[in-house]
């Protein structure tokens, strides 16, 4: 069932086993996981369908250097579905050497390994519908699938792993449906919880307290809470909940908040393939049940240990928009179009680049004469993506000249310094808002390096190509835009000690007995992958350690059945 919390009368005391705060892509998952087992639950979402000003602004808060992070009120929806209302729809799973403690990544190790996650990968990948959980490109094409690039063959740079590609699935949208139609879930839109309140010992969640914006008021007391309520909200949620806590809740000993990570992400250098062009898959693909998937260039994980690397990715990709030395219409066309673009899909297109006349005059340049492929990719866009329902990812160019620019995407190491934190000024709810200060270490650049010279090294060794980059320049290829866009990682990582962590190998709070967490706040680290495939994966993991520990005999039923 799906109601607006305006329904509810102000100073009610609401009753549920489970009650889980934010209806994104962890926050519904746990919830459809949930439904079924003989437990009543409660999803508030602070949003309704429809993305509201109002709503969006309780997430504004500040950032310590712009450049470096955009706002907090960009790159997040408050409304249901929650980012997934926007999100690009990469799917990967995490790679098993992401969760083993690596002497070069500092703070490392996750407390479950990757073996303990798998399980529930295969029914994350159908929530996210991704297809099939196969990451390979033969398992997933077929023995026929052609080679990424042909004649690039190393045992140390893998090109056989894939990332699949969601339709991009709105989960608010997606599941409202079986939302509302489930007997033991109800969904209250507009509910913000605004704070939890412990009982007076501070070990167990007494009540949850809600308010709306038209200013209802109520409580809500469950057996069990979970915060799902996105990677930096979680964190806002445990800082400012502090009347038993004086530092927070699950914050004795300053962890909450801290270690938070994105991904180190940019343009770099120009890999000549010396084959020819039609003997390379730099776009996409479709697998046998239609689901888009693409290749990608990563370091083998003993080669990672070898040569100390964090995990990083790299993909085949355009030069530089902004540069209209491209001479691409298509390229140009973006650039002069990039003012109806949304802030987060357009950012990379502005980077800092002041447009002059001479410039515009250049990339209009190249719109008209280049009339053949710009029309193709307007169609193309057109009917493959604005109309269709699966939608085609992203822009890909046809590569006439075998050229690319390598579009990185790393892993930066966990540091306590990078971290968010509550000011002093309000919300129209009277919460304390957010100040976010990212930051990355310089053995995040020099990893990348490394990983730049072995890919380098591996094209050269092959013959198929040769790869040149400047490493004078790669900080400022990477930082150009900051932090990369809507991955909010390990405000709350999990850990067994209690130290340096906030919550336990099931996702629990480490000093609260009935309150979890999930979503990417709980990873340790980052990857190289993108996060929400796993924070669906580890919701569902949630799910089912919730649903043994609160209707036992419930689950033993299902486990039977299953
Ligand atoms: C432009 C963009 C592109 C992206 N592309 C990808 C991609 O390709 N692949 C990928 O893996 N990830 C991608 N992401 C990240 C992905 O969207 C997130 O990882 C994912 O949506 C997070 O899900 P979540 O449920 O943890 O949090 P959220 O989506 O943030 O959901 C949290 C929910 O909690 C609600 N809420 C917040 N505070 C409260 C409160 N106090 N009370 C009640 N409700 C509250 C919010 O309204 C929201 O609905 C992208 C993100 C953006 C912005």
């Amino acid at each position: 069932m799906i109601v607006d919390a305006n329904t509810i009368e102000s100073g009610a005391r609401l009753t549920t086993d489970v009650c889980i705060v934010g209806s994104g892509a962890a926050g519904i998952s746990l919830a459809l996981s949930l439904s079924g087992h003989g437990l009543t639950v409660l999803l508030l979402e602070s949003g309704q369908h429809a993305a509201h000003a109002p709503t969006q602004a309780l997430y504004q808060g500040e950032v310590s250097d712009e450049r470096m992070h955009s706002p907090p009120d960009k790159y997040r929806q408050r409304r249901m579905g929650g980012s997934t209302t926007i999100w690009g729809g990469r799917c990967m799973p995490l790679d098993p050497i992401d969760f083993e403690t690596r002497s070069q990544v500092p703070h490392s190790g996750w407390p479950i390994s990757f073996d303990e996650l798998a399980p529930f990968y295969p029914q994350a990948n159908t929530l996210a519908e991704a297809g099939r959980f196969s990451y390979d490109a033969v398992d997933a094409m077929g023995p026929t699938a052609a080679p990424m690039i042909r004649g690039f063959d190393s045992e140390l740079v893998r090109t056989n792993g894939l990332e699949r590609f969601s339709c991009p699935t709105d989960f608010g949208k997606r599941y409202a449906r079986r939302l509302q139609v489930a007997s033991d879930v109800k969904v209250l839109l507009g509910a913000n919880c605004t704070g939890i309140r412990l009982e007076a010992g501070g070990q167990a969640v007494r009540e949850l307290e809600i308010a709306t914006l038209s200013g209802k008021r109520f409580r809500i007391a469950p057996r069990t809470a979970v915060l799902a309520a996105g990677g930096l909200e979680t964190a806002r949620l445990l800082l400012a909940s502090r009347d038993v806590a004086p530092a927070g809740i699950g914050n004795e000993h300053d962890v909450v908040g801290r270690y938070y990570m994105c991904h180190v992400a940019g343009n770099v250098g120009t890999l000549v393939l010396h084959g020819r062009p039609n003997e390379v898959r730099h776009g996409y693909e479709v697998t046998p049940e239609g689901v888009y998937c693409r290749r990608r260039l990563a370091v083998s994980p003993s080669e990672q240990r070898r040569r100390g690397l964090a995990n990083a990715v790299a993909r085949l990709h355009f030069p530089r928009i902004t540069d209209p030395r491209h001479r691409n219409g298509v390229l140009s066309g973006l650039f002069l179009a990039r003012g109806l673009i949304s802030y987060e899909y357009g950012k990379r297109l502005n980077d800092g680049t002041r447009m002059s006349a001479g410039l515009y005059a250049r990339h209009l340049l190249n719109v008209m004469t280049d009339p053949i492929d710009t029309t193709a990719f307007l169609t193309h866009w057109i009917t493959r993506r604005t109309l269709a329902q699966r939608k085609f990812p992203s822009v890909i160019l046809r590569n006439r000249t075998n050229r690319f620019s390598l579009e990185m995407h790393g892993e930066q190491a966990p540091r306590p310094d990078s971290r968010v934190t509550l000011t002093e000024k309000a919300d129209a709810l009277g919460m304390p808002q957010l100040r976010v200060d990212w930051r990355y270490s310089s053995s995040d650049i020099e990893s990348v390096a490394l990983t730049l010279d072995l890919i380098g090294e591996e094209f050269e060794r092959s013959g198929a190509g040769r790869l040149d980059y400047r490493r004078e320049t790669l900080e400022q290829d990477l930082m150009r835009f900051g932090a990369y866009g809507g991955h909010h990682i390990g405000t709350a990582r999990m850990g067994s000690d209690v130290r340096t962590s906030v919550v336990d190998a099931d996702c629990r709070v480490h000093s609260v007995r009935n309150l979890f967490v999930a979503g990417s706040a709980v990873f340790p680290t980052s990857s190289q992958a993108n996060p929400t495939l796993t924070l669906i994966a580890l919701s569902l993991r949630l799910g089912k350690h919730l649903s043994q520990r609160l209707a036992p005999g419930v689950a033993r039923l299902h486990e039977a059945a299953s």
